[in-house]
């Protein structure tokens, strides 16, 4: 298990999961926001996977949806995205068979939605079935990257499954990194990973 949180010169998580992700991901590549919220994470995944790439998208709240369908629209990239009104517990049953395997990134960015209502936010059973789908989706090198914000209600019980979660799978075969921001300070989450190797 990797872990450089308390490194004060490394970037705030939520530019490090891009980074991240942005080395694993290619053109063509197929990739998953389970919580699609505004679209930011979409639209990052939508310019990463490429022309010939597609992004599937869940997420409960069709506000949401829709917020994040006029951002890709407006970049032209919507194309690339299929939006689901659907919790992403669901994703292994609603995803074609033909993606079963072959998703190279799954991007979960826990909470509620910005501007939105606070009370509808991630919960922990849910997030934890749709983990173990995202798991059983993914192609041989691909990865899960979990940002979990612990301020509101639900959020540090939450975080804490999704870490208990990612150090039982610490193998040969999953390789498991877990970023824990060094101030406590302000709304930072805290930024989880899983690699199939
Ligand atoms: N990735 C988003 C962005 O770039 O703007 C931010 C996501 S926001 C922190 C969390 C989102 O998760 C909310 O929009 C909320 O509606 C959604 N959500 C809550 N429960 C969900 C579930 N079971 N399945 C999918 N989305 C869910």
């Amino acid at each position: 298990i990797l872990s450089n949180g308390d490194n004060p010169m490394t970037l705030p998580l939520v530019q490090q999961a891009h980074a991240a992700l942005s080395q694993l991901l290619a053109a063509g590549d197929l990739a998953i926001d389970a919580t699609v919220g505004n679209g930011h994470d979409t639209l990052f995944l939508a310019c990463a996977v490429g022309e010939g790439g597609t992004v599937y998208g869940f997420d409960i709240q069709e506000a949401a949806l829709d917020t994040a369908w006029r951002r890709l629209q407006d970049e032209g990239l919507e194309g690339r995205v299929s939006l689901y009104h659907a919790g992403h517990e669901a994703m292994a049953a609603v995803l074609p068979e033909s993606v079963h395997g072959r998703v190279k990134a799954v991007m979960f960015n826990l909470g509620y939605l910005p501007g939105g209502d606070k009370q509808r936010t991630t919960a922990m059973n849910t997030t934890l079935a749709a983990l173990g789908q995202a798991l059983s989706l993914l192609a041989p090198g691909g990865a899960i990257s979990v940002l979990a914000y612990t301020g509101h209600p639900g959020g540090r019980e939450e975080a804490e499954a999704v870490k208990a979660w990612a150090r039982s799978l610490a193998s040969d075969y999953y390789q498991v990194g877990i970023e824990i921001p060094s101030s406590r300070r302000g709304a930072a989450p805290e930024w989880v990973w899983v690699r199939r190797c």
